[in-house]
């Protein structure tokens, strides 16, 4: 049949399903469009291209799909197979349409390796993961369908593989979506080109049976049709072979031949209410003995594929046996045509489909639920997302395994799913052929190649973003089993580096660390800095336990060792690594504020310091100076401006050391002749700093002195009000 007669089918098709004229428009438009595009293009079959996905869009009618699903069937194969843009395509037909052939395009380009049943249900998990609406994948099957229908062009070895992947995934997919009628003839496609010889085996025992099975369904019709007149129901009766996949797998199952096979025959009773299935079952049980155990009432309890049906056996006509399936005209759609079936009777907004009961997809629970809370359609299509799989990502090793990781996994998760070697000889990763961070979070679909070297050398710090247990416990063990004295040493120094190396004596020898070692459960100290040596344990939780009993010894140190107090000149540092911040660079006797920083400790700044203001109140601490006297000296600097005269430098130094303070950095520039001299001093407290700066205001020619703070305070050193000020300061002098 040419492209055009197809066309002219689904058009009629379109028109009996009162669909309307502009919708009609939009998909011719459609057709002609591709029909364009493909112009000139062949399939393996020698015919024009644009069959193809006129015979897609013919199985995608039959599923009464909506107009945006039937357009981009028409439109599915031409980004990857002509050059048109995206642009376009969204220019003409809108986003919805091009989100649709675009995730019919990207699936297109999984591969699958056929392995094992759990690779293959993994495949079909990112399978609609990645479809992430669920017209993509009846987009998917119907393209797979009409391929399967025109395998025989294929190369033998191809049509193997396909047919298997067909088989694994694409059958399973269209079951598990209740779309019965598909899955069977994917199945006996299949079948058709792995067994060759019992497809055809099977087909002509079934053609030569035909006639018995019409005689048989026949005689049964006879016998049962004037008690279902007389009770007013109105049914279709029809007798038919059960697909030739069914019956090879019963063959199997029962290691029989096909002549011994009793029941390939099934009839199949459709009525208008599910009253009337039951009233039905009666009446053919009255007449025909029921075989025991095989009566199934799946009306009352739905499979999870939505399938509903009265099922039983009974010794039929010539005592053979006879399988009955029983069920409403609705059940029966749905048992061909499944979730499309469904979505349909809510884009039609059918009373019945609200009533949601029936609805037991077990893996798409979540969808059901959506569904009885949308509205409309609409709300339906966009909903049902599939986002069933949203805690987890699949990614695919180059090779095309597909990996199932939690969300948010990186590289070395999937390098240690595939083998704690791998993990411990990772140096880098590629995500879909580009070299991509270690801790770069995996996607649905990626392919992650992992770069390793010969020797294995994990790092700790993947310890920070590492999200499988797998990944985290096998470095952690690594680096317990791996360098012993290196882990030993590294904890110790950064233990001696938090609380100084004094600090750090004391508790040795007062046994500290033994008994913490104890209360964690490590055998000993040189465990536990181990422990911290390989990020089994953090610094906070050890100087946690040690500041409890520590404040009151050191602290009664300090009272009675003169020598030791030195150490100690910040109340609420204890045990803490700190530093003065430069930008304020604070002096004892002045208020004073720790900031906690990442990796340096506290540095602590004085609280009218400007860079307070852009600093997490949560990271502040409260402290405060011990005393004024800490034995100890600090640094600050301060800004001199003078009248530019040879000498003055001398006069500050004087000046400065005239009050038991040092210089330790001195920086002199001029500029429109005034004179600048930045002076690092090394001082002990702030009364002194307040001597000097005294001291310096008085000299002659001094125009001010500062302390200097960055950022805010050094941007305004403006000449005339201070100067002038500083001046008259002098002169009342
Ligand atoms: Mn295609």
């Amino acid at each position: 049949m040419s492209d055009v007669e197809l066309f002219a089918g689904i058009k009629q098709k379109l028109i009996e399903q009162n669909r309307s004229t502009e919708d009609i428009a939009l998909i011719e438009k459609a057709y002609h469009y591709a029909k364009k595009l493909h112009e000139g293009q062949y399939r393996i079959s020698e015919e024009p291209y644009i069959i193809h996905p006129v015979e897609v869009a013919k199985i995608l009618v039959d599923l009464k799909v909506d107009t945006h699903t039937l357009i981009a069937a028409f439109l599915h194969d031409i980004l990857e197979d002509t050059e048109t843009k995206p642009e376009e395509i969204k220019n003409l037909f809108g986003e919805d349409v091009l989100t649709l052939v675009q995730g019919v395009t990207k699936l297109s380009k999984l591969k699958f390796k056929s392995k094992e049943e759990r690779q293959a249900e993994n495949f079909r998990r990112l399978f609609i993961a990645m479809a992430s609406d669920i017209r993509i994948i009846f987009l998917k099957l119907a393209d797979r369908l009409h391929n399967m229908r025109t395998l025989n062009f294929m190369a033998a070895n191809k049509q193997k593989r396909i047919a298997q992947e067909t088989l694994d995934i694409f059958a399973p997919l269209a079951n598990r979506l209740g779309m019965g009628k598909i899955k069977a003839e994917l199945e006996d496609l299949s079948l058709r080109y792995l067994e060759t010889d019992k497809y055809f085996e099977i087909a002509q025992l079934v053609s030569q049976k035909k006639a018995e099975r019409e005689q048989t369904v026949q005689l049964l019709i006879d016998k049962i049709s004037k008690d279902v007149k007389a009770a007013g129901i109105n049914a279709q009766i029809t007798g038919r072979a059960k697909h030739y996949y069914s019956i090879y797998c019963k063959m199997k199952r029962q290691n029989v031949a096909f002549h011994d096979l009793y029941d390939i025959t099934a009839v199949r009773v459709i009525v208008d209410t599910e009253k009337e299935c039951y009233e039905v079952l009666g009446l053919i049980h009255s007449q025909f003995k029921p075989i025991p155990g095989r009566f199934k009432d799946y009306i009352a309890m739905p499979k999870g594929n939505l399938y509903q049906s009265l099922h039983t056996s009974v010794i039929g006509p010539r005592s053979k046996p006879l399988e009955v399936q029983i069920r409403t005209w609705e059940m029966h759609e749905i048992a061909e045509y499944g979730v499309a079936a469904h979505w349909r009777y809510k884009e039609k907004g059918s009373e019945k489909a609200n009533n949601a009961s029936d609805l037991q997809f077990s893996w798409m629970r979540k969808m059901v639920e959506y569904d009885k809370e949308m509205k409309n359609a609409e709300d339906y299509v966009n909903s049902v997302k599939l986002d069933l799989f949203s805690d987890q990502v699949f990614a695919f090793t180059p090779g095309g395994d597909v990996l199932d990781l939690p969300k948010d996994a990186t590289p070395i998760d999937f390098a240690y799913r595939i083998h704690s070697d791998v993990g411990h000889r990772t140096i880098g990763a590629k995500i879909n052929g580009r070299i991509a961070q270690l801790d770069t979070k995996i996607v649905n679909g990626d392919i992650v190649e992992i770069l390793t070297s010969k020797t294995p050398a994990p790092r700790l710090d993947w310890l920070n973003f590492v999200v499988t247990k797998q990944a985290s416990s096998k470095i952690k063990q690594w680096f317990k089993k791996n360098n012993r004295e290196e882990h030993i040493e590294l904890g110790k120094s950064h233990l001696e580096h938090e609380l100084t190396k004094a600090s750090f004596d004391e508790y040795m020898k007062q046994g500290e660390f033994e008994k913490i070692a104890k209360q964690m459960n490590y055998v000993s100290a040189e465990d536990l800095f181990a422990a911290l040596g390989y990020g089994e344990t953090t610094l906070n939780k050890i100087i946690n336990k040690l500041q409890k009993p520590k404040e009151k010894t050191i602290e009664d140190k300090f009272h009675t060792s003169n020598k030791k107090k030195s150490e100690k000149d910040i109340v609420g540092l204890e045990g803490l690594m700190y530093s003065f911040a430069r930008c304020c660079s604070p002096i004892p006797g002045e208020p004073i504020v720790g900031v906690v920083t990442r990796s340096k400790g506290v540095t602590v700044h004085r609280i009218d310091c400007k860079t307070l203001e852009y600093i997490e109140p949560e990271r502040m601490m409260d402290i405060k100076w011990a005393g004024t006297n800490t034995n100890k000296t600090y640094t600050t600097t301060i800004r001199i401006e003078t009248g530019d005269k040879l000498g003055m430098l001398k006069d500050i130094i004087a000046a400065v050391s005239d009050n038991n303070t040092n210089i330790i950095t001195a920086n002199v520039k001029s500029r429109n002749n005034i004179g600048i001299i930045e002076i690092g001093l090394e001082l002990d407290n702030i009364e002194t700093l307040k001597k000097v700066i005294n001291c310096l205001q008085a000299l002659p020619d001094v125009f001010s002195v500062k302390r200097i703070q960055t950022s805010a305070q050094t941007a305004a050193p403006k000449r005339p009000n201070n100067g002038k000020q500083k001046f008259q300061k002098k002169k009342t002098k």
